[in-house]
This record gives C-alpha cells, structure tokens and sequence, in this order.
C-alpha cells in the first residue's frame, strides 16, 4: 500500500494552556479538527488497520501524535473515540511513564509522557502505537551498530507493552538519510513518517520517508483544509517550513550537548 497517497495531520501536545510552544493545540481547536474531519466524511486509517484490510477507504487520512505526550491519552483519546477515529501514537520507547527532558524548545516547563497503562489503553482502543527511537534522538547521528539497537530495543519494548507488531516508525527530528533507510529496512519496519521539506524519497523507498504536515496551534479551519489536500508545493507548505525553521534548534542542541 502506498502511503504517501493520502494526507496526513500531524499533532505533538493537546494542552489546555500554559504552553508556549507552537505545536500545541487546545482541545477546543482538537475536537473541531475531528468535527470537519467527520463532517467532510473522512476515514483516518492507521498503517495496521490498511494493512489488515489492504484497500483505503474513501476519502483517507492519517492523524498522528508525535513523542507520545499524556496529554493525548488526558485530551484527545475521547473524542477521538467519540468519533470512531483511530490514530498513530509515535513513542520514544525510553520516555514511557516519564516526563518530557529534551524539548529545549519549550524552556523550563516539562511533560508527563504516556505511561505503560496508557499506551495499552490505547492499543487496545485500535490505535497504533509506533516506534519513534528510544530518546527522541536524530538516527543520522548513530553508528551503524548503535542505530541497530536504536531500532529494535524501541520496537521490541513497545511490542512487548502492546501485544502488538510495530512495523511503522517516525524519525525524531524528520532526520533520515540513505543508511538510516536501510536499518530501518533490516530492522522489520515497512513504514516510516519523515518531516515536510526534507525532499522525496525513490519512488520504490515511498513508505519509508512519508511526508506530513503538521498542525500548529493556531491553525484555522480553513488552513486545515488545505493541508488535507497533502500538496507539498503549496504556499501552507512554504508558510510550514518557516515556522519549522524555528524547531531547528533542539537537534542543534542535543548534537552539541549529548551526542550518542
Ligand atoms: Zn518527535
């Protein structure tokens, strides 16, 4: 199944208030996000349930979480249920039940992660717990031996917690390269979400560099809209990539302070 096909929304925190950061979205703003997704008669499928049915639905799309925040568990689990929508949680594997130490982009305030009990809520509810690295760091930075174990301590502990295969994975920071495919090849994995601008991937190696957009905390309706429409040279794409420009700097940050 080609993945790259169908628009993906992409949400980090789903925070009342006090956060500063960019990437966090109210849970008002949430729920209206899934109201238009229902109402335009969207079906948001995950990598297993396509994979199980192996045809998408009319009108797909994929809803992710990035870095596995409780809040997602706290503010988004319920309405998703509400609407029937399934989602794709990605899991830094060694901040499970722990709180948040590496987003220097959001200064002093730190982040519960989902726990143990919460990600097997989850996974039992149908949504896809996927693997995004043990500690959120970029892979192009490993060794090939240290990314092997990257890569398969992240998706046996996740496995282990869920009863259930994870064959799909994010690349923390959108950071992938040629070598970093191949691991994630060797490792089992068939799916793997990239970031917006970091360039296309061979047509044959689709699935294991998905694009996405992300969306912001004062994305309107109308700017949703357009990101449903999954076009990558689009002026919301360009307006994208300014405001990511800005989340440079914690890869920057990690690099100089505790590179592996
Ligand atoms: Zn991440």
């Amino acid at each position: 199944m080609d993945f790259s096909l169908i628009p993906v929304l992409n949400y980090h925190k789903i925070e009342l208030k006090g956060d500063i950061g960019i990437t966090a979205r109210q849970p008002d703003d949430f729920f209206r996000d899934m109201e238009y997704l229902s109402e335009q008669g969207f079906t948001p499928v995950t990598f297993r349930s396509v994979g199980e049915s192996e045809v998408f639905p009319d009108k797909p799309v994929m809803i992710t979480f990035d870095d596995g925040y409780a809040s997602v568990y706290e503010h988004a689990f319920s309405v998703l249920s509400r609407f029937g929508f399934k989602a794709v949680v990605f899991m830094p594997a060694s901040y499970i039940g722990k709180t948040n130490d590496w987003d220097v982009q959001f200064g002093k305030k730190k982040y519960r992660h989902l726990s143990k009990e919460q990600l097997v809520s989850l996974s039992a509810a149908g949504h896809e717990i996927a693997a995004h690295g043990m500690k959120h760091r970029p892979f192009t930075l490993f060794n090939s031996k240290a990314l092997k174990a990257e890569l398969e301590e992240s998706r046996d502990i996740l496995e282990h917690i869920t009863g259930n295969p994870v064959r799909s994975l994010c690349y923390p920071f959108g950071r992938f390269n040629a070598r970093v495919i191949e691991a994630v090849k060797a490792a089992g994995y068939q799916y793997a979400m990239a970031s917006l601008y970091l360039g296309a991937a061979p047509a044959e190696e689709r699935n294991l560099a998905l694009r996405r957009f992300n969306v912001y905390r004062f994305d309107s309706v109308r700017i949703i809209k357009k990101k449903l429409k999954a076009d990558f040279n689009s002026l919301v794409a360009y307006r994208d990539w300014l405001l990511q420009l800005g989340g440079r700097a914690t890869p920057l940050y990690q690099h100089l302070t505790n590179a592996p």
